[in-house]
């Protein structure tokens, strides 16, 4: 039985932050393809319409690094996302300890991120929710983002499922702040979390970093608790470094806390690579590297060379 005329329904992949993906087969063009099922009950037919047009944006995004819309169209009162099919994504990739990621490795990995990055945000896009595992690779090593744009049609996916709380690990300051209006910046902040997970092979600012940090008294707010880990590991941000931080509607003054060196954060990291992580890791988002100034950062021309994408270790 074929979806849409034209799809034929595979194994399940996964239940995502929208819905349940599928592996369906194209019979148009013979290709593999996942389909991601949005459940739209709970919205008003307005609602949809909007979604629906945004969705019609989104198909014409077309990047070597960003994952391909195919389809869309509404099937039994959910709509219905048709992307190209990837291997597997960098979260897995980072957690098998069989693999090991060269310098060359880890630089091409983030070349191919932040080239996708910087196509969108020149088409004026954001992700929003950019984590390894919305970074797919494809069987020849090509690294692509995923869920452009979804986080913004159909709502901030944060805390809406459990697994979900990992994502707040990639948020950029603003965001913990309360900022309403934010720009592209967010995605490059949560960049600069996925190079140091590449680095460092776990999760960069997470729950379990060790903090020598006394918390405000609004204590107890995990949002409060992720800027304890950010301003542990960079030092407390201030209105000097970032004049607009006092405007924010959440801002709370913290007690001021200094910098460890950065280098001791990120033993294995060469100079290059610590100078762009600490652009990329600015906290006045204004002040912030962009995507397209990080692809002209030297890191990317200095020895050695991003690894070519079909020269990539993969899983046995
Ligand atoms: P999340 O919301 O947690 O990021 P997703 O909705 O993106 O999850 O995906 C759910 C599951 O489907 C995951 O296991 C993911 O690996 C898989 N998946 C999503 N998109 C694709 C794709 N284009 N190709 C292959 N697998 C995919």
């Amino acid at each position: 039985k074929k979806v849409a005329d034209r799809y034929l329904k595979r194994e399940v992949l996964g239940e995502g932050t929208y819905g349940v993906v599928y592996k369906a087969i194209d019979t148009k063009t013979g290709q593999t393809v996942a389909i991601k099922k949005i459940r739209l009950g709970k919205q008003k037919e307005g609602v949809n319409f909007t979604a629906l047009r945004e969705i019609k944006l989104l198909k014409e995004l077309k990047s070597p690094h960003i994952i391909e819309l195919i389809d869309a169209f509404p099937h039994k009162g959910n709509l219905h996302l048709v992307f190209e099919f990837m291997e597997t994504d960098l979260e897995t990739v980072i957690r098998n300890t069989n693999i090991f990621l060269s310098p060359a490795d880890i630089k091409s990995y983030m070349q191919m991120t932040l080239k996708g990055l910087a196509f969108c945000h020149k088409k004026w896009v954001l992700h929003r929710d950019m984590k390894p595992n919305n970074l797919l690779i494809g069987s020849h090593g090509q690294l692509k983002l995923a869920d452009f744009g979804l986080a913004r049609i159909f709502g901030s996916p944060d805390r809406r499922f459990t697994h979900q709380v990992f994502a707040r690990w990639y948020r950029a300051p603003e965001l913990l702040f309360g900022a309403k209006q934010y720009g592209a910046g967010v995605d490059v902040w949560a960049a600069g979390c996925i190079f140091a997970e590449l680095l460092n092979r776990r999760p960069f600012l997470q729950a379990n970093l060790q903090i020598f940090y006394t918390l405000p008294s609004v204590c107890g707010s995990s949002d409060i608790d992720q800027l304890g880990k950010i301003f542990a590991a960079f030092g407390t941000a201030t209105p000097s470094q970032w004049p607009d931080l006092a405007y924010l509607p959440d801002y709370v003054e913290y007690q001021y806390v200094a910098a460890p060196p950065l280098r001791s954060l990120f033993p294995s990291a060469s100079d290059d690579a610590l100078d762009l992580l600490s652009k990329m890791f600015t906290y006045d988002p204004k002040a912030r590297i962009t995507a397209q100034q990080a692809l002209e950062h030297r890191y990317f021309s200095s020895a050695p060379l991003p690894t070519e994408p079909n020269k990539l270790p993969r899983p046995a």
